[in-house]
């Protein structure tokens, strides 16, 4: 694929996305490469239905084929919060390091053995002339009370992945696309683009 914008702001989101969609996608936009790109209002229930919004919007906008994440951190012990609301926990605006303030104090006093998490992603594909399409991923962990490690972005030094003994922060950035959220939905969509260009080189 030649072009596609991906809707976002968010470096360390881009940072992960162009990594898997290297050599798939020539040129990977963002939204601040187009001036006033549209801020899309994230006011939807489900991840799915923000992400979908925000592709159909920068699709409409630039003309080009657009990918949008929407995803975030669900905390059992909090019944599924911050959920679509990860990135504006502490507030409008809020910045990681005050969502991250925000999880640890709505989670002490939570022991251990119950501060099971997951990240969840949805990846909305829209094209000006195709049909839409939907990735999904998700990574079960735990809540730490104290953060680790410097990698990633978000609430990564504070997320524990199940069946390592290391946060999403500790991860390399090949480590956690290998294995993340957003990782598993990404590769679904580098797949469907390869299937796409193998039935257009049929029809031609
Ligand atoms: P969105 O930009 O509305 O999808 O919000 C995503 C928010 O969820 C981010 O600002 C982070 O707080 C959180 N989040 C999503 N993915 C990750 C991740 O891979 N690591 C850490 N935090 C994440």
């Amino acid at each position: 694929m030649k072009e596609l914008v991906v809707a976002t702001r968010n470096r360390g989101k881009l940072e992960e996305i162009r990594a898997v969609l290297a050599g798939v996608v020539e040129t990977v936009y963002c939204s601040v490469d187009f001036p006033d790109f549209p801020e899309t209002v994230e006011d939807g229930a489900t991840f799915a239905g923000n992400a979908l919004k925000k592709a159909r919007e920068a699709m409409l906008f630039t003309g080009l084929p657009a990918l949008a994440d929407d995803s975030g951190l669900a905390v059992n012990a909090l019944k599924g919060a911050p959920g679509v609301y990860s990135a504006r926990f502490a507030g409008e605006g809020a910045d990681d390091a005050a969502n991250n303030r925000r999880l640890l104090a709505e989670m002490k006093g939570v022991p251990p053995d119950r501060r099971q998490a997951a990240f969840i992603c949805a990846m909305a594909f829209v094209t000006p002339e195709g049909p839409e399409q939907m990735f999904t991923g998700s990574i079960a962990g735990h809540v730490l009370s104290e953060g680790r490690g410097r990698g990633g972005f978000g609430y990564d030094p504070l997320f524990l992945v199940d069946g390592f003994e290391r946060t999403m922060a500790e991860l390399t950035l090949e480590e956690k696309n290998g294995i993340s959220h957003r990782g598993q939905a990404l590769r679904q969509f580098r797949e469907y683009l390869g299937q796409r260009a193998t039935e257009s080189n049929v029809k031609v």
